[in-house]
């Protein structure tokens, strides 16, 4: 997986739906790349701040800006 798919996969990551096998590719993923999980950190706090610690379904406009920022954070890195 690279920090792409990290990113398409991020809100069910958080969520604990992503299916086991990617779940295991996305964080191996992590042990190597900072940026992403610097991120994937980043995004956990931000939603337990945004939640009060509950585990709370992400309302999809706040999942969908999440997205779009972290898409133009990573729109410089070449394919
Ligand atoms: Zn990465």
């Amino acid at each position: 997986m690279n920090c792409k798919g990290v990113i398409r996969e991020l809100s069910n990551y958080i969520d604990g739906d992503l299916d086991p096998g990617l779940k295991t590719e996305l964080e191996r993923h992590l042990k190597h790349c900072e940026d992403c999980t610097m991120i994937v950190d980043q995004t956990k706090k931000s939603i337990e701040i945004l939640c009060d610690s509950k585990p709370v379904e992400l309302p999809s406009d706040v999942r969908l800006r999440l997205h779009a920022a972290l898409r133009q954070k990573l729109g410089r890195e070449p394919t």
